[in-house]
């Protein structure tokens, strides 16, 4: 895939009419945002155009209102958060592609700024249907993706919208593929990949393509367990992928053919359940990963593990890290996940962390600022390292 995509500096946008797609799916309580962090990283973007006199067209989904209307899930609030942001007027649009919409698209004005209403409204957006795209297309000269996040989704206003007009990046999607890119295609060695979390038959998949790319792979947190199986070890209660030790067998081949390096942990944190509240105090020990008892479960890489994975992360020129260590939920059970951490903050390397989980733990633990680069999109980026197209890239104009 090439990931040379033009972007908005490539383009005249002024006194055009630019529909740019965001990513506004912000959490929110009792209709309240509750982190406006992905607005806020959408701004360089929306002030770029603004300044530049495009006449902007905003757009995002918000939750899943599954092709219907939803009060809860306007985006009437988000327009309120970047007026405050911008300093500006933000028009509301009633609709997504219809009248209303329409309307307010033709009267703006250069610099003027509105929002669609959540893509999500329309049932065709998800499907990619062309009737929707054809729609959001007609009101707009110009389509900008800033939408990492859902880079990896085939709706109308990801990619589909791309049929019918100029397309190319806002500076968030921009910054994602041009540094997730060059890890990828032409990393400074040795390229180091550390894969952890929970969503085990999810990421073993990325495994096969990391092994492509990577001098050292370090596999922690509950996919681990899986491969320990596929060692021959007896895992407990451990969070095991059973249809997929097959699949571990081979990738183990596959390092040793390659000549990667792969690191499991060998030493592992153990319980006698799974922490309940998942914050709540827990009794733990720390056992051999060939000596996980019968009725325990793996719940955090150990002491000698720690070690050995920071010390491989600390000697790479370039780490990507994708799902914690264990459940850093848990203090008692973070100590992993923060070595993990602490050792890219440490560093020089490119260090690129992508995954929900990884990305929280990371700010959670105050490494963030120490990172080069979080991904903002969890399953987008993890598609990325895969080696898939991502629909929302693809569909831009190369450079
Ligand atoms: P990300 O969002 O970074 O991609 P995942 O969603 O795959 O990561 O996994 C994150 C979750 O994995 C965390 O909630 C964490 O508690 C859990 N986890 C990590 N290690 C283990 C383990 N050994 N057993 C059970 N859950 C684990
Ligand atoms: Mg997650």
């Amino acid at each position: 895939m090439n990931y040379n995509k033009k972007s908005i500096e490539d383009i005249d946008v002024a006194g055009k009419r630019v529909l740019c797609r965001c990513d506004f799916n912000v959490p929110t309580k009792n209709g309240v945002i509750t982190s406006d962090k992905r607005i806020v990283a959408a701004m360089p973007t929306i002030k770029y155009l603004v300044e530049h006199n495009a006449k902007v067209i905003l757009c995002s989904h918000m939750g899943k209102p599954k092709g219907e209307f939803k009060p809860e899930l306007s985006l009437k609030i988000v327009a309120d958060r970047i007026s405050e942001l911008l300093g500006k007027e933000v028009i509301m649009a009633a609709d997504v592609a219809g009248e209303d919409a329409k309307a307010k698209a033709a009267a703006l004005k250069d610099g003027e700024v509105m929002l669609l209403e959540n893509t999500r409204f329309e049932k065709g957006e998800t499907k990619n249907d062309p009737a929707l795209s054809k729609a959001l297309a007609s009101m707009a000269d110009i389509f900008v993706n800033d939408a990492f996040g859902t880079a990896h989704r085939a709706h109308s206003s990801t990619a589909g919208v791309a049929d019918y007009l100029p397309a190319v990046s806002g500076y968030l999607v921009q910054k994602e593929v041009s540094i997730m890119g060059k890890a990828l295609s032409n990393p400074e060695r040795p390229f180091v990949a550390i894969l952890g979390g929970a969503k085990v038959s999810d990421k073993l998949n990325v495994i096969n393509n990391l092994l492509e790319k990577v001098d050292t792979l370090i596999i922690g947190g509950g996919m681990a367990y899986t491969f320990l199986a596929a060692k021959g070890y007896s895992v407990g209660d451990s969070l095991l992928d059973a249809e997929k030790i097959d699949y571990c067998k081979e990738m183990m081949a596959k390092a040793e053919s390659k000549g990667v390096k792969l690191l499991l942990p060998i030493d592992t944190v153990v319980a006698a359940s799974f922490p309940n509240p998942i914050d709540g105090p827990i009794e733990v020990e720390t056992v051999p990963a060939d000596a996980i008892p019968d009725g325990k479960q793996g719940l955090d890489i150990g002491e000698k593990t720690r070690a050995l994975f920071a010390d491989a992360a600390k000697s790479a020129k370039t780490v990507v890290w994708n799902g914690p260590m264990g459940v850093f939920e848990n203090p008692t059970l973070a100590k992993g996940t923060i070595a993990v951490a602490q050792a890219l903050a440490d560093s020089e390397a490119v260090t690129i962390v992508g995954g929900g989980d990884s990305a929280a733990a990371c700010e959670q633990l105050g490494f963030a600022d120490k990172i080069t680069h979080i991904s903002t999109g969890g399953g987008a980026s993890l598609e990325f390292l895969e080696g898939l197209e991502l629909p929302g890239i693809a569909c831009l104009e190369d450079k």
